[in-house]
């Protein structure tokens, strides 16, 4: 491509005089410039290849420009490329039914569309609120939601702390945690009795009568993909059953094959079995959310699109009362045709299938092997393509690398070899896309060790 360098070098010019970026102080950044992308793999303005281990944002479950879906896209923008929410349309009416028809349990019925997660959040929250009719919501310390005003009060990361202008009816929680436990637990069976046991007093002490919802992303991700310990969620339903408080579980980032499930709180009725990575179901358990909210691998982030997964017993509060609430772009065509065509490329690959083989035989294995010979990975967790790992300056007071500039000596590290990674504070996640080869994942595997030895011996 004779016009890439180019292309790409007036792309950060541009993009350092006139974009605004998320999160950071607008100077002195140097962001990556990506010129395209192909399966797992980016090129920059150069044309050197990046093997993507992020996800992005942890959302591109199926690879870049994938043609099935790419080719979605195109018909459905030259057949009808937008239409208002009241209308229905094909795109969307059919993306509805696959994502009710993957559901957990047999109670989700309707999806209600958003722009994204953190819309799901703010809808799932208003749902919750009329349909118990009381105000409170209980969340966690180690989570994210998302960037609106209800979905970051229920953030409990640090990102909260500057946009908290009062957290109306917002109370945070310990979750299960071993590795870091707020218990003193030292076994899993322990932590996950006394996380409930601190749940259900903070319940006692709120008011379970003021309590609208708890909600929890199935596994943490952001935050640090703290798989719960069998029995943790379906405690919760059992808790939430005796309130009467719903349970909403956030599958925005867990979702749509990245635990190696279509939904990551299946783990409910799941126990692991000694295995990295592997978990068999538990005979007799059927706990399942009441309102699941998802976004990202739903289209796998083609276009924006989100939504709330709603149940039977909320449905009925809205069969004869107005939902008070709408998007002007909810359930848009593209981002819909996008879904279903991810969708139909999760199912015909067999991509959550093929996600949790990943965890238990390539990247749980091998990270596990990392762990056993570095002397700064303190742990490393998950399952499907979900793994985090969590960088200690001590294996055994625990105490976090500083996340400054050792963190930011990793990514140089891993960017120098062709390895895109994502890190957040003292961890970097191994999350790639679900049909990543097994060549490709041992590959970047092996460049994270790499990476991950050079940062050792420069400490
Ligand atoms: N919920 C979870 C679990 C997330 O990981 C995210 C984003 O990372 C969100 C909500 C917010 O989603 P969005 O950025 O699409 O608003």
């Amino acid at each position: 491509d004779p016009d890439r360098a180019e292309r790409a070098k007036r792309a950060l010019e541009l993009d350092l005089e006139y974009v605004f970026h998320s999160w950071l102080a607008q100077d002195g950044r140097q962001p990556f410039t990506a010129d395209g992308g192909q399966g797992s793999w980016l090129w920059d303005g150069a044309g050197t290849p990046y093997l993507d281990f992020s996800g992005q944002l942890v959302y591109t479950n199926i690879g870049f420009s994938e043609p099935r879906v790419t080719k979605a896209i195109a018909e459905q923008a030259a057949r009808l490329a937008t239409i208002a929410p009241q209308h229905a349309n094909d795109a969307r009416s059919e993306a509805a039914r696959l994502i009710v028809e993957r559901a957990p349990g047999d109670w989700f019925r309707r999806v209600f569309f958003t722009n994204g997660g953190a819309d799901a959040i703010e809808n799932a929250v208003r749902m919750a609120r009329v349909h118990t009719g009381r105000r409170k919501v209980l969340s966690r310390y180690r989570s994210y939601h998302g960037n609106t005003t209800t979905a970051i009060n229920l953030t409990g990361d640090p990102r909260r702390w500057p946009n908290d202008y009062g957290a109306e009816g917002v109370v945070h929680t310990f979750g299960p945690f071993l590795y870091r436990s707020a218990f003193h637990a030292t076994t899993e069976a322990e932590e996950c009795a006394r996380a409930l046991e601190h749940l259900e007093q903070v319940i006692a002490l709120e008011g379970p009568s003021t309590i609208a919802a708890i909600v929890l992303e199935s596994i943490p991700g952001t935050a640090g993909i703290m798989v719960p310990p069998s029995g943790y969620l379906r405690g919760v339903r059992e808790i939430c059953d005796r309130h009467g408080i719903l349970w909403i579980a956030d599958e925005v980032m867990s979702g749509f094959g990245r635990a190696g499930r279509w939904f990551a709180a299946e783990l409910a009725n799941e126990a692991p079995t000694g295995v990295p990575g592997e978990w068999t179901p538990v005979a007799g358990a059927a706990a399942v959310p009441d309102l699941i909210t998802f976004a990202k691998g739903v289209n796998s982030g083609y276009l924006p699109l989100g939504g709330v997964l709603v149940s039977e017993p909320v449905l009925d509060t809205f069969r004869q009362r107005p939902f008070p609430g709408g998007l002007t772009y909810s359930g848009h065509p593209l981002a819909c045709a996008a879904a279903v065509a991810n969708i139909g490329v999760l199912s015909d690959d067999s991509l959550i299938a093929n996600a949790d083989r990943l965890g238990r035989e390539v990247i749980g294995p091998r990270l596990h092997e990392i762990a056993a010979t570095s002397a700064i990975v303190g742990e490393v967790r998950g399952l499907g393509a979900f793994w985090a790992v969590e960088l200690v300056r001590d294996k055994n007071t625990r105490e976090p690398l500083d996340p400054g500039a050792p963190m930011n000596a990793l990514k140089q590290a891993c960017m120098s070899r062709g390895l895109l990674p994502f890190v957040n504070g003292s961890r970097t996640h191994v999350v790639p896309a679900l049909n990543i080869t097994d060549e490709e994942a041992r590959y970047g595997l092996a460049l994270l060790g790499e990476a991950l030895a050079e940062v050792e011996s420069g400490l």
